[in-house]
């Protein structure tokens, strides 16, 4: 686990404006494969613990991460700003 106190803070903070933003869009979590190397950041850093690891391997032989309860995505874009390869990103559908 990539976790430190300061850490937890900036994702407490993070979500907690998310939350607060009222957003009525609901947030679509999106990978592009092609471009995940499955280091996994993302599904360290997720507040809401909605991101894990897949089974299956991506045509470049990587295991990219899978959404496994969006509805409780709240947007916060944690993974967005986290992917060191912009993989990941989330948009919002009304
Ligand atoms: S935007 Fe990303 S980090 Fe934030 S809750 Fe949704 S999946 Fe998790
Ligand atoms: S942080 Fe980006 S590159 Fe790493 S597993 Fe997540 S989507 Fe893939």
């Amino acid at each position: 686990m990539i976790h430190d106190s300061g850490q937890r803070v900036l994702r407490a903070t993070c979500h907690q404006r998310a939350i607060e933003s009222g957003a009525t869009e609901m947030p679509k979590v999106r990978v592009n494969e092609s471009f995940c190397k499955g280091c996994k950041i993302c599904v360290e850093f997720c507040p809401m613990n909605i991101l894990k690891p897949g089974k299956d391997l991506t045509i470049r032989g990587f295991v990219s991460p899978i959404i496994v309860d969006e509805a409780k995505c709240t947007g916060c874009r944690i993974c967005e700003f986290y992917c060191p390869d912009f993989a990941i990103y989330v948009v919002k559908e009304g």
